[in-house]
């Protein structure tokens, strides 16, 4: 059984004042985190206040990346070590911001995620898909590509404890989602991938969720796909209230 699973991607939002706020608004009102998995993914310099804020809480906390070295010259950059040892859960990678401003590429997503199974957290693994590739019907190519390349070289323990997102960036941030249907071949073939590059008991270990326009007044339909194991969600995240709506419409 896959339990499922809301996760907050803050992005550059957010104010030290804003986050408190947030968190009181939250912290009487989280459901059992064996019944759901919650978490939120928000900017490196909030994350230790989080962690702190959040340990008698059923909240985990992510970050929004990270670097592929542990320490050393490189200026700027997150380290994976660092986050682990802060307490942080998890670290959201190749996202389609990332792969798309900063010019990540699969190869770099991929030591990423061996950094962060290497510090003892789990990634979730953002698998992108732009409009012009839907088009032309290059999606299967294009995430089947993402996920085998981010998998390289992962251990099938770790696999197993992997998150997996299916987030066409042309559905992020516009407020219309992609269809269920669409969102229910972009999880399975997703999970697919997983099974054979591992086999079938990974694949149905994996959680793969979906992102991109998710709200409380849609969660609901797309959470009953049957490869959907829960969702990445943006702009939704950012309030408590909406927050507690997308957890307590999930079916
Ligand atoms: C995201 O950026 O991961 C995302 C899903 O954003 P939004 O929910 O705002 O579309």
């Amino acid at each position: 059984m896959r339990i499922p699973m809301i996760v907050g991607n803050w992005k550059m939002n957010k104010t030290a004042a804003t986050v408190a706020k947030f968190m009181d608004g939250i912290r009487d009102n989280l459901p059992d985190s064996r019944m759901i998995e919650t978490a939120i993914c928000a900017p490196a310099l909030f994350l230790e206040r989080m962690v702190a804020h959040t340990a008698d809480m059923p909240l985990e906390i992510g970050a929004e990346n990270c670097y592929f070295e542990d320490s050393g010259a490189f200026t700027g950059e997150t380290s994976p070590m660092a986050l682990s040892q802060a307490g942080v859960d998890f670290v959201i990678l190749g996202h389609s911001e990332r792969r798309k401003i900063f010019r990540e590429t699969d190869e770099m997503v991929n030591l990423k995620v061996q950094a962060v199974f290497r510090n003892h957290m789990r990634p979730i693994i953002c698998c992108d898909e732009t409009m012009g590739q839907r088009e032309n019907n290059d999606t299967v190519h294009w995430v089947v590509a993402q996920v085998i390349e981010a998998l390289k070289g992962v251990s099938e323990e770790d696999a197993r404890t992997a998150i997996i997102a299916y987030e066409p960036s042309w559905a992020i941030g516009v407020g219309t989602p992609a269809t269920p249907d669409q969102i229910e071949e972009g999880c399975y073939l997703i999970r697919q991938t997983v099974a054979d590059v591992y086999d079938d008991t990974i694949a149905d270990e994996v959680r793969v969720l979906y992102g991109g326009s998710v709200k409380p007044a849609n969660i609901n339909e797309i959470m009953q796909k049957v490869d959907v194991d829960g969702v990445l969600v943006g702009n939704a995240s950012l309030e408590a209230q909406s927050f507690l709506e997308l957890i307590s419409n999930d079916p």
